[in-house]
């Protein structure tokens, strides 16, 4: 028998489902995939509405993980399922709920695991991350970070996530949210952070943080030569910034830069705290190449005490980014079958 770990992302936008196999094969993907319940549709956020979206939601999953289940047996029918793994936004792992999402229509705290683990009795597992601890189990089990033990992974998308290995497995905290890197705060009462806060990593280091610093540093220097200048702020993206940077762009290189000296000193902290073997960047951003790691290597060097310099890598996600979240949730079920055995 094959053994292979259903993975499902919960994203703003879209929910992933696939079949990956424990080297890391997707087996199968959702192409398109399934639609996530919008905030839009449930605009009062009353309890009912959130009930009635959420049941629909959960019988649409079941469906098409059955349905997806059934595609990988037509091609291999001894495939035996171990589990699912789910990221999803505020998934707390120990008690498997979704809490108090922000971008979601439901209210409250949702049983997430246990709804789906009734649809399928038979199934060993059903556990639930938010998407950057499971990036990070992806990377430690299919990825970069084979066989290291302590490391950290950083997802650069519209915020910033975290996932923070430690001794070989994620670091949950006392309640099981934590690693919330994005959420140090790097400017004292700086920028407003999506969860209200100020100054905190990802107002500056996100794909929506380099945004800001694009128009910041337009202003500032009054430049409407720069090609970054006619671009509307719905329509910037971190590649087009990258592209400014390409064709010498001042602009777009000393946003790079700015960025690069910011996440280089959280960073810092971040080994300082865990004496990580490396730091992975995923996402958009890292995608920008020696224009983000250099100066983030630099600032994290300059930042760093004695003892901890040239010492941690700061390395590209080796999980491909059109299946980077279906591998990192069902990674963690080939997390769960392991420690299980321990
Ligand atoms: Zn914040």
């Amino acid at each position: 028998m094959k053994k292979v770990a259903i993975g499902i992302d919960i994203g703003g936008t879209n929910t992933a489902i696939g079949v990956v196999d424990s080297e890391g094969n997707v087996l199968y993907e959702r192409k398109p995939q399934m639609a996530t319940p919008q905030k839009m549709e449930n605009t009062h956020m009353t309890q009912a509405l959130s009930d009635s979206i959420m049941s629909k939601y959960i019988s649409s999953l079941t469906s098409e993980i059955k349905a997806a289940i059934e595609m990988v047996k037509q091609i291999n029918p001894e495939i035996e399922v171990m589990g699912i793994g789910i990221g999803a936004p505020n998934a707390n792992y120990y008690s498997g709920t979704i809490e108090h999402a922000a971008n979601l229509p439901f209210v409250g705290v949702i049983n997430f695991a246990s709804m789906i683990e009734r649809n399928f009795p038979e199934f060993k597992f059903v556990k639930l991350t938010n998407d950057a601890n499971a990036a990070a189990l992806g990377e430690m089990i299919y990825g970069g970070a084979k066989g290291m033990k302590n490391f950290a992974m950083m997802t650069i998308g519209t915020g910033l996530g975290s996932g923070l290995i430690v001794n070989g497995d994620l670091v949950y905290g006392a309640d099981g949210f934590a690693g919330e890197c994005g959420h140090v705060t790097v400017v004292p009462d700086g920028r407003v952070c999506g969860c209200g806060g100020r100054g905190h990593l990802e107002a500056y280091c996100s794909a929506t943080g380099i945004k800001r610093t694009v128009y910041e540093l337009l202003a500032k220097y009054n430049d409407s030569e720069s090609p970054l200048a006619k671009i509307p702020l719905n329509d910037m993206t971190s590649r087009i910034v990258f592209d400014a940077a390409e064709k010498g762009d001042h602009v777009a290189k000393e946003v790079f830069q700015i960025t690069g000296d910011i996440l280089g000193r959280a960073l810092a902290d971040t080994v300082h705290y865990l004496s990580p073997e490396a730091i992975f960047l995923f996402g958009g951003a890292a995608a920008a190449g020696d224009y983000i790691f250099k100066p983030t290597k630099e600032s994290m060097e300059h930042y760093l005490m004695p003892v901890f310099r040239n010492k941690v890598k700061i390395l590209p996600s080796q999980l491909k980014e059109s299946s980077a979240a279906i591998l990192g949730a069902s990674a963690l079920i080939w997390k769960e079958m392991e420690k299980s055995r321990s």
